[in-house]
């Protein structure tokens, strides 16, 4: 069987970094990619002392601080402008960076446009070192349609009125920033909430060469790629070399509702079962009720791409090491 690397994982505290791993050995990777939050102060220190204590199982996308902007407390690293923050994070052992604050959310939140001056020498300084982002814009489409919206969306404050930014609003900001610096490599998690357009997905990916998407789910993302298996399977083979494993698993799953999650895009690519999200699995995948997932039975060499060969390319493959200074 291929090589897994789980490229979209989250990690709440330190402590959590022994689930972590036990979560990684049971769904059968080799490595994880811990993915920082910008709005929480412990993000990084936690994934970075996770790699402390296992240097070669994760990988660390580091988070922004933008605390200069948002609060009236400082910090060490929200005191420097973006770009050396990057330069510093890197320097400490980040393999990348991890963007949410396109995230409608957060975009509100924050009031900051990503295409704005203040993200630019963020993205020239990433561009030119080519440091990859794994980058969460915008949300699934469905989220600004009140009666679209599932109830597990709507709990965690993820239903959209007029005071967030739309969808397109959102693509259009990072679509500029993409047009202003083609040489980012970017992985876009959850397939760029594209997965109900793959005409519109497989025209951005022929756009810009350096842009990829993950699977984690997004459930949603499933159920949209079932709807046509044949035109879906296609898009996978095509553009095998720009689609990348990941479950947005965190630590504080239970090992069998990580295996769930996991053994779901899993069999979504491997076979061509016709299946339900199990019980069992967690609250942000829905209930089973809620759709039927189709599998698409990839060639072997199209999972290794996906599974680990893709991530190994743009990445590295094996996690930076911590710089020895702290
Ligand atoms: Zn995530």
């Amino acid at each position: 069987m291929a090589e897994l690397i789980d490229s979209h994982v989250h990690l709440r505290s330190a402590e959590g970094a022994t689930q972590l791993d036990s979560i990684c050995r049971r769904i059968g990777a080799k490595r994880m990619g811990i993915v920082c939050l910008h709005y929480d102060p412990q993000s990084n220190s936690a994934a970075f002392q996770a790699k402390k204590a296992l240097p070669d199982r994760f990988y660390v996308f580091a988070a922004l601080d933008h605390s200069s902007r948002t609060s009236s407390m400082g910090s060490d690293l929200g005191a420097l402008p973006l770009d050396e923050q990057v330069r510093v994070l890197i320097e400490k052992g980040a393999d990348g960076i991890k963007l949410l604050e396109t995230k409608p959310d957060s975009r509100k939140a924050l009031g900051i446009p990503i295409d704005s001056d203040y993200f630019e020498p963020f993205f020239a300084y990433a561009e030119r070192e080519g440091i990859p982002i794994v980058w969460h814009a915008a949300d699934p489409p469905e989220f600004w349609v009140p009666r679209l919206t599932p109830k597990w969306a709507v709990e965690k404050g993820w239903g959209y009125d007029e005071t967030f930014p739309s969808y397109e609003q959102i693509l259009a900001e990072v679509e500029n920033v993409l047009e202003r610096h083609p040489g980012l490599v970017v992985t876009f998690a959850h397939f760029l909430f594209l997965s109900n357009d793959l005409p519109r997905a497989a025209n951005l990916l022929d756009t810009y060469d350096n842009v990829h998407f993950d699977l984690a789910p997004g459930i949603e993302l499933l159920y949209n790629l079932s709807r046509n298996p044949t035109e879906s399977r296609e898009f996978f083979v095509t553009y095998a070399r720009r689609i990348i494993f990941g479950t947005d698993i965190e630590d504080s799953l239970s090992l069998e509702q990580a295996a769930h999650r996991a053994g779901i895009v899993k069999r979504f690519l491997e076979t061509d079962d016709e299946f339900r999200v199990p019980e069992g699995a967690d609250e942000l995948l829905g209930p089973p009720e809620d759709g039927v997932i189709r599998g698409l039975r990839l060639p072997a060499e199209v999972l290794e791409m996906i599974y680990h060969r893709n991530f190994e390319r743009i990445v590295g493959e094996h996690p930076r090491a911590l710089s020895t200074a702290d």
